[in-house]
């Protein structure tokens, strides 16, 4: 197999004429449309705006109808807008094919289940199964779906969020924010502009074509957001948003033009949600302490999960979390739905400036400080031996093994996995110190490479 086609539970991921074909993508979109649904069943189709989706998605319906689904298509739209959709249709599942924020040459698709939440693991190890077997059934002549298409689905998102009581639409427009933006040529060139003129802001945006020619790595972390930053200051505006291709992150820039790291998207989430009720607060194990902080301020404890929205999801619903997500920028709100959104993030970051009457290096302030270092590997060892070795080097840590190993200390800690989604080990360190930070990030190297 090739090492670039990583198939994991809520979905696969590879590059694109190499790994990711028409005829693959039919095929899986088939066994899962077998799997999920079934003849006379719906599946709803949404894809980011990169230069190989229109003919996956084509290709995903193909295999869809093949086994008698019909197909609601949504075109070009954000990964959370697709996941509503599936819930506003009852729909028996959803496709979105989108390599999210991995560089230009990928695609994936990700599957959603009826309850608009990214697969369990049983259900897509069936997925998966019935992929690689002969056993897909498919229908005859009289059976084949059919796609409509849905032209309200961003217009229902933006209702959604708006209608939420973290979201004082009126205070907000009454602000009249100044926001730059960079929608990196993805999706959220779609549905991030209006939502921002909604809310009565004054836009400026760069790369808010959805032609999918990203003009830089599509990440949004600092280490992209040059161009962003300049924007900010050039414009004068109040704050910078960057979001990923298909726009389940959001990253933050200051008024002084600083990108202030995605971590604190959450933050400013959660500090929203707990001033109006209290409840717990579920994060991933490489979210920032900064989470903690702002919990902690609110006499709340905070819940740590295994990376991936499907896991953070999961131990959400498990604690009756009133708000969790990933410090990858992504928010998930369970009042709104069990997916990471940016409109929502962008919303309720507004929302924050509009009632505080605070600038965004003012809230970012408020908080204590850390340093986080994130860095990565080529996955060319087994990763398992690795652990035991960082166990031995920083005896008495406290360890956690839910995902690849975490070492943690009162105020750092040391996470070390594999990429879900990416042939490489990651390794990200938090401490009050940027020292501190990289010696913690340098002994998780020093051990990968001795392997
Ligand atoms: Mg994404």
């Amino acid at each position: 197999m090739s090492d670039t086609l990583i198939i994991s539970i809520s979905g696969v991921r590879g590059i694109v004429g190499k790994d990711l074909t028409p005829d693959f993508v039919a095929r899986y979109a088939a066994a899962f449309g077998s799997v999920v649904a079934g003849p006379g069943k719906t599946v709803v189709l949404g894809r980011d705006s990169r230069t190989s989706g229109e003919l996956f998605s084509i290709s995903a319906a193909a295999g869809l109808r093949s086994v008698g689904c019909d197909v609601i298509d949504l075109g070009i739209v954000p990964t959370p807008t697709t996941q509503l959709a599936v819930e506003h249709h009852h729909a028996a599942g959803g496709i979105v094919i989108t390599a999210s924020h991995n560089p230009i040459e990928w695609n994936a698709l990700k599957l959603v289940g009826s309850d608009g939440v990214f697969l369990d693991n049983e259900t897509g190890v069936r997925v998966k199964n019935l992929a690689s077997s002969d056993a897909i059934d498919r229908v005859g002549w009289d059976g084949i779906g059919r796609t409509i298409g849905d032209p309200r689905s961003i217009d229902r998102h933006i209702e959604q969020v708006f209608s939420l009581p973290y979201v004082d639409t009126d205070a907000v427009i009454a602000r009249g924010f100044k926001v730059a933006l960079d929608c990196v040529r993805g999706a959220g060139g779609k549905i991030i502009p209006r939502l921002l003129k909604e809310l009565g802001c004054d836009v400026s945006v760069i790369n808010g074509e959805t032609d999918g020619r990203f003009p830089r790595a599509p990440e949004p972390v600092p280490a992209n957001l040059g161009e962003l930053s300049e924007f900010v200051k050039k414009t004068g505006a109040d704050v910078g948003m960057a979001v990923d291709p298909d726009v389940d992150r959001l990253a933050i820039v200051d008024e002084t033009g600083r990108p202030i790291g995605e971590d604190y998207t959450l933050a400013f989430a959660v500090e929203s949600v707990l001033t109006k009720k209290t409840g717990n607060v579920v994060v991933n194990l490489s979210t920032s302490r900064i989470i903690d902080d702002v919990a902690r301020g609110f006499g709340v404890a905070v819940t740590r999960a295994p990376v991936g929205e499907a896991n953070v999801a999961r131990v959400m619903r498990e604690t009756n979390a009133v708000i969790g997500g990933e410090g990858n920028g992504g928010v998930i709100l369970p009042e709104l739905h069990f997916g990471r959104d940016a409109p929502l993030g962008v919303s309720m970051i507004l929302d924050l400036m509009s009632r505080t009457g605070a600038k965004i290096s003012e809230l970012v302030e408020r908080n204590p400080r850390y340093v986080i270092v994130k860095d990565k590997a080529p996955r060319t060892v087994e990763v398992a031996p690795i652990y035991g070795a960082l166990e031995k080097k920083f005896d008495g840590a406290t360890l956690d093994h839910q995902d690849g190993l975490r070492l943690s200390w009162s105020d750092s800690w040391l996470h070390v996995r594999p990429s879900g989604t990416e042939p490489i080990v990651r390794m990200i360190a938090e401490a009050p110190t940027q020292e501190a930070a990289d010696t913690l990030v340098a002994a998780a190297r020093e051990v990968l490479e001795a392997q």
